[in-house]
């Protein structure tokens, strides 16, 4: 009869045995390039076992625990032939597995999946830093001096029970020289954003790396992690409870964020795509199925498409362009911001809805936290981090936390999120469009003020942003009319009726779309030029009291909103009609915004600094007269600041007391008794 082969006997026949598809021993060829290569680690894509030996791979998914040391010995033994110094050397030899003939959704692990080997995909949102482990703990006998080894297992340090000496119980003293350690690192993950059912709290898990695996993943990153579910104990007032906590001790991590993985499409998708995209229509059915159940908004519209599409990021030897898109929302309340903002998180193939506040710890960039349990540093991720290569969608903006009002610039910009804390240094990746939504500082915004001075957000914020659009609330019958019969309309159907492409279509659409890199042309390149010197110059005409018109950001954003609009047609160039369209959108943009009230010209320096140039004039003319006057009488009284504006600029006394008003508010003057003002030195 015979003889059932052992597992240590079928796992060395699968090394032998087995063949990659340049009819390669697979394995084999991996045992002998590890003294090369320097690992400790050999790894086992479980879809080659499966297709090889069912049985050991079953006992592998089932009892991995126990096949582990078997495993590990026979890579060992085979080792210890090719290079018997490099096998000695290594402390311990880890047998990693990836790739389980099937994945377990987060929020799916539970008592079933305990001691057994699973595979998750997940999101880092919090890293520890890197602690070392003790494997196997020495310690000096303080009595004796003998030196006891204990080898550890579980979550505490155990001692000895008794010296093997002699018959000390007690203070027993570790010797880190003589103990072996390995590096560990505790992270959690959490589920992806797009896996995440509607209305549901995103679920997380611990999981601990060890050895060669820590360090391998930073928050943000995306990764498709196998390991066994272990339970961790915990203890109540009457010792150890019944219940105890999940973690995973990871196998095998697997990296997947940092290339694109979109949506995945089946060629009849991608015919469906490439019909529409011949459509001489398409633009416009792009556009009606942005948002179709809010009414009008069209500009807001079609940057929500280009949003949705992006432009092409460049990565040039001495720095990155982002292809990224940044608009922000400001108005009144109920003009359908935050709806516009949720159906661009719901559109997106990558898109994170979140608020200014943040829904955790770490708000909209990142931060250091204290763990509870064992007090290390743990570094964690905020939205716009965990929304890498997506669309991180934030309303109420202004709201934002003032952790973040710093490190978000850079976010915006460089796309990247700085942290220096605790230990932790680490640079995380934010390549992530922003959806702002803002609402004024006074529940409704004032036209008669800047942007800057209408919500509480930094000038420099606002200057990061490629398109800014100001929602206003103001009755206007036949638009009321309009407004009220499309809402009452969509009430009454309960759907918002002929839409040309469905969501999840569209989804597709721009999942296929962000594919393609349009080349910008030499046409394109003169119009813009063209555009560029005629906004710049509309100003300087205006004198030297004339503001700059234009800024190279905007160029910039010319150029990725036209990439954007070329992908929408799937054309691998951007045309003049492009060009032209999304400079009519930046106009637009500029004059919401930038408007200089009082010259009526376009004025970005009020993004940059909160008040148009004139008034930066004006209000220079104040404090120049004001520090003539101080001089003379240290504090000057208002009556004789009104005087000498009226004899000197011209100035009458109410326009002098609002640029008083507006230099008391921003506290460049203040006053130090009743009536008289001063400079704040
Ligand atoms: P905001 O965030 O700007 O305060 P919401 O997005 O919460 O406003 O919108 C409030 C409600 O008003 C929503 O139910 C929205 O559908 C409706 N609404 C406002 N403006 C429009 C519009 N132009 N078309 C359709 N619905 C609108
Ligand atoms: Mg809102």
């Amino acid at each position: 009869m015979a003889r059932l082969e052992t597992q240590e006997e079928s796992f060395t026949r699968f090394i032998e045995d087995f063949l990659d598809e340049n009819d390669k021993l697979k394995y084999d060829q991996a045992i002998s390039e590890m003294p090369v290569k320097g690992t400790k680690s050999l790894v086992i894509d479980l879809t080659d076992l499966y297709s090889y030996d069912m049985d050991l791979m079953r006992s592998i998914l089932d009892d991995p625990e126990s096949i582990l040391s078997t495993l590990s010995s026979v890579v060992r033994s085979k080792l210890r032939t090719r290079d018997p110094i490099y096998a000695e050397s290594l402390k311990r030899i880890n047998i990693r597995f990836r790739n389980l003939p099937h994945e377990t959704a987060l929020r799916k692990i539970g008592s079933d999946n305990v001691s057994k080997l699973i595979m998750v995909n997940g999101i880092i949102v919090r890293a520890s830093s890197i602690t070392p482990l003790v494997m196997k703990a020495t310690f000096r006998c303080p009595v004796c001096g003998e030196m006891n080894h204990v080898e550890q297992s579980g979550q505490t340090l155990h001692k000895p029970q008794k010296c093997i000496a002699c018959d000390n119980r007690k203070n027993f003293e570790l010797v880190p020289k003589e103990s072996v350690f390995i590096d560990s690192q505790s992270v959690t993950i959490q589920e992806r954003p797009e896996d995440l059912p509607p209305g549901q709290l995103p679920r997380s898990v611990n999981v601990e790396l060890k050895d060669d695996i820590v360090d391998i993943a930073r928050p943000g990153d995306r990764i498709q992690l196998t390991g066994f579910i272990r339970l961790l104990p915990r203890y109540g007032r009457g010792g150890e409870l019944r219940t105890f906590d999940l973690m995973v001790d990871a196998s095998h991590t697997d990296v997947s964020g940092r290339e694109m993985d979109l949506i995945e499409l089946s060629p009849e998708d991608k015919e469906k795509i490439l019909e529409v995209a011949r459509d001489p229509w398409v633009h416009q059915k792009l556009l009606s199925s942005i948002a179709p159940s809010i009414y009008g908004n069209d500009h807001i519209k079609e940057a929500t498409l280009y949003l949705l599409l992006g432009g092409v990021s460049k990565e040039l030897e001495d720095m990155r362009i982002r292809g990224d898109i940044n608009v922000l929302l400001v108005g009144d309340p109920g003009t359908a911001k935050s709806q516009m903002l949720g159906f661009a998180a719901k559109a997106a193939p990558r898109g994170l809805m979140t608020t200014g506040r943040g829904s955790s710890a770490a708000g909209l960039t990142a931060a250091v936290v204290k763990e509870g349990g064992t007090g290390s540093f743990m570094l964690e991720a905020g939205a716009l981090v965990l929304a890498d290569k997506g669309i991180c969608c934030i309303d109420e903006i202004d709201k934002m936390r003032d952790e973040d009002r710093g490190a978000i610039h850079p976010a915006m910009e460089q796309q990247i999120v700085p942290i220096a804390k605790g230990g932790i240094v680490a640079t995380l990746n934010a390549r992530t469009s922003i959806f702002a939504a803002a609402n004024p500082a006074l529940g409704r915004y004032n036209p008669y003020q800047t942007i800057a001075q209408n919500i509480t957000l930094p000038v420099t914020m606002l200057s990061r942003f490629d398109l800014i659009f100001i929602l206003k609330d103001q009755p206007d019958i036949q638009k009321d009319t309009e407004i009220a019969e499309h809402i009452l309309g969509i009430h009454k159907t309960q759907s918002s009726h002929d839409v040309p492409l469905r969501l999840e279509f569209l989804k597709k659409y721009i999942s296929y779309a962000k594919t393609i890199n349009p080349r910008i042309t030499d046409e394109v390149i003169v119009r813009f030029r063209d555009f560029y010197v005629k906004m710049r110059s509309a100003s300087i005409e205006g004198g030297e009291a004339s503001a700059v018109a234009i800024t190279a950001r905007q160029l910039e954003s010319l150029v990725r909103m036209a990439e954007a609009r070329a992908r929408a047609h799937l054309r691998e160039e951007i045309t003049v009609e492009d060009a032209e369209a999304v400079q009519n959108l930046m106009q637009k943009s500029l004059e919401q915004v930038g408007i200089d009230i009082t010259t009526g010209q376009i004025d970005i320096d009020i993004l940059y600094t909160g008040k148009p140039r004139s008034l930066q004039n004006q209000l220079q003319k104040v404090l120049q007269v004001l520090s003539e006057m101080e001089r003379l009488s240290g504090s000057v009284r208002d009556d004789d600041l009104y005087d000498a504006m009226q004899s000197d600029h011209g100035i009458n006394r109410s326009e002098s007391a609002k640029l008083i008003g507006v230099l008391m508010k921003d506290g460049t003057i203040y006053s130090p008794r009743p009536g008289y003002y001063k400079r704040t030195s």
